[in-house]
C-alpha cells in the first residue's frame, strides 16, 4: 500500500468515525421534510388546519424521541388573526384560465372579490410608481385595471393609493401571508409574462377570501436535561409554519422555509435524548409558528418561556438550511463577535462549509425575538445555486439536497460542545 493510499485511508476512517460519533440521521431528516413538505399539510398554512396537522406531526416525533415535554402534549397555544382563500381562486385572461401559483398569485390581504376588468397596459418605461398618476386619471378607474412593468418594484404588495384594481408584470412568482383583510374591491395581482400577452383585453377575477380572527396557533417543544448545569438552557429553534395553499389548486410545500430547519432541529433532540451525556446545559427543542405572519409564536414565547429566559446560553436558529454548496450565511454574527470568531475557528479547522458569511443582526427570522431580549442568537441559513426555490409552489423536498448536511450538524454540536469552556461565556446579568 502506497503512503499516500494508506494517508487517504486512515483519513477517511477518522472522518467517518468523527461523523458516527456525531450521529446525525440524514435519512431521517429527508423523511421528516418529504412528511411536512407533503399535500396531506397543506403547506403547513391555515387552509384545512395543514398547521395544526403539522403540530401534531412534530409532537409525534419528540414524543418518538423521548424528549420532556415542555408543556402538555409538546404544546403551547396562542393565536392570531390570518387572511385566507379557502375556495378557488381564478384568473382568466380574455377568457383562458390561468393556473394559480405558477402563472399568477393574488395579494394576501385581497378580500373577496368577483369582477371583470378592462386591462390598461401601462408602458414598459414606467421605472417610478408616482408617474403612474401622470397616465392615469384615478377619478375614472372603474372597471379598470392598469397593467403594471416590474421595474416599478413591489407595487403589488402595497398597492397604490387611489388605483383600486392593478396587475403587476414579473417573471418572480412567490407569495406571502397577511394577517389583515384590504377594504372590499381592492385587488392587486402578480402575473408572470409568459402567462399573459401583452395587449390582453379582459381579465375576471374570482376569489374568496376569509378573514380567521384570533385562530389557535401551536409551538411545539421539548427538552433534554443538561448533566452539569441543568438551569441553563441552550435553545435550538426553527418555524415550522409556512404559507399554506391559496385557494384549492396551488400549494405551497415550504420544504426549504421551512421543513429543513425543522427537521434539523428534531434530529437534534434525537441525538442528545441517545446522547444525553451531551448534554452540558438542558437543551430545548422548539418548533415555533406563526414566522411567515411576522416571527409570532418566537414572540410568544420569549414572553411567556417555560422557564428563566435570562438563563438561556445561547440560541440556534434554523431557517432554510437544506443547500450549502457555497457556504453558511451566519445572521447576528456582528452581534456575537467572538461567538462567531469561535465558529469561524472551528469551520477553519474541519472545512466544514466553504464560507462562513458574517451577517448583520436583521430581525428576519426566530432568533430576533430572543436577540431583542438580550440572549445570544445565531441564525443559519446555508446557501448555494442547488436550491433557489423561495415561497413558491416549486420548494418542493425532491428539490432539497441537504447539500452540507452532516457539516451543518458537526459544526452545531461541536459549537455547543464548546461552549461550557469559551471565556466569554459569562452567565448573563440577572
Ligand atoms: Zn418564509
Amino acid at each position: 500500500m502506497k503512503i499516500t493510499t494508506c494517508r487517504t485511508l486512515l483519513l477517511t476512517i477518522l472522518l467517518l468515525t468523527v461523523y458516527q460519533s456525531i450521529a446525525q440521521d440524514r435519512a431521517y431528516v429527508h423523511r421528516v421534510v418529504s412528511e411536512l413538505a407533503s399535500p396531506a399539510m397543506h403547506g403547513r398554512g391555515y387552509y384545512k388546519e395543514g398547521d395544526h396537522k403539522a403540530a401534531a406531526f412534530i409532537a409525534g416525533e419528540l414524543t418518538k424521541a423521548e424528549v420532556i415535554p415542555l408543556w402538555d402534549n409538546y404544546r403551547q397555544s396562542y393565536s392570531f388573526s390570518i387572511n385566507t382563500f379557502p375556495g378557488k381562486v381564478i384568473l382568466r385572461a380574455d377568457g383562458r384560465k390561468l393556473k394559480p401559483g405558477r402563472d399568477f398569485v393574488i395579494n394576501p390581504a385581497n378580500g373577496s372579490v368577483d369582477a371583470l376588468y378592462q386591462l390598461k397596459w401601462l408602458p414598459d418605461t414606467l421605472t417610478k410608481s408616482h408617474s403612474v398618476y401622470a397616465i392615469v386619471d384615478t377619478s375614472q378607474l372603474a372597471g379598470i385595471m392598469p397593467v403594471l412593468p416590474k421595474k416599478l418594484g413591489e407595487t403589488y404588495r402595497s398597492g397604490l393609493k387611489g388605483v383600486p384594481a392593478l396587475m403587476q408584470i414579473d417573471d418572480n412568482i412567490w407569495w406571502h401571508v397577511s394577517r389583515r383583510q384590504w377594504p372590499s374591491g381592492k385587488v392587486a395581482l402578480k402575473v408572470h409574462p409568459d402567462a399573459i400577452k401583452p395587449g390582453t383585453a379582459s381579465v375576471r377575477v374570482k376569489a374568496k377570501a376569509q378573514l380567521l380572527e384570533n385562530r389557535p396557533a401551536f409551538n411545539v417543544g421539548g427538552m433534554v436535561r443538561g448533566h452539569i448545569q441543568p438551569d441553563s438552557f441552550v435553545v435550538f429553534v426553527a418555524h415550522y409554519d409556512h404559507l399554506g395553499r391559496m385557494g384549492n389548486e396551488a400549494i405551497f410545500p415550504g420544504a426549504s422555509d421551512n421543513a429543513s430547519g425543522t427537521a434539523a432541529v428534531l434530529d437534534l433532540a434525537r441525538y442528545y435524548a441517545a446522547n444525553p451525556e451531551k448534554a452540558y446545559y438542558s437543551m430545548i427543542f422548539l418548533l415555533v409558528s406563526g414566522e411567515e405572519a411576522g416571527l409570532l409564536g418566537s414572540r410568544h414565547f420569549v414572553e411567556n418561556p417555560p422557564y428563566d429566559l435570562t438563563k438561556t446560553r445561547f440560541v440556534i436558529n434554523f431557517d432554510m438550511v437544506g443547500t450549502g454548496s457555497q457556504g453558511l450565511n451566519v445572521f447576528n454574527a456582528n452581534a456575537n463577535p467572538l461567538a462567531f470568531g469561535h465558529l469561524k475557528k472551528l469551520n477553519g479547522q474541519y472545512e466544514w462549509f466553504g464560507e462562513l458569511r458574517e451577517r448583520g443582526a436583521s430581525c428576519n427570522s426566530d432568533h430576533c425575538p430572543f436577540h431583542q431580549k438580550g440572549i445570544p442568537a445565531f441564525f443559519l441559513l446555508t446557501f448555494g445555486p442547488e436550491n433557489r426555490h423561495y415561497h413558491n409552489i416549486y420548494d418542493r423536498a425532491e428539490m432539497l439536497p441537504f447539500t452540507r448536511y452532516e457539516q451543518l450538524f458537526a459544526l452545531v454540536t461541536t459549537f455547543i460542545d464548546n461552549l461550557p469552556q469559551l471565556p466569554w461565556q459569562t452567565p448573563i446579568a440577572e
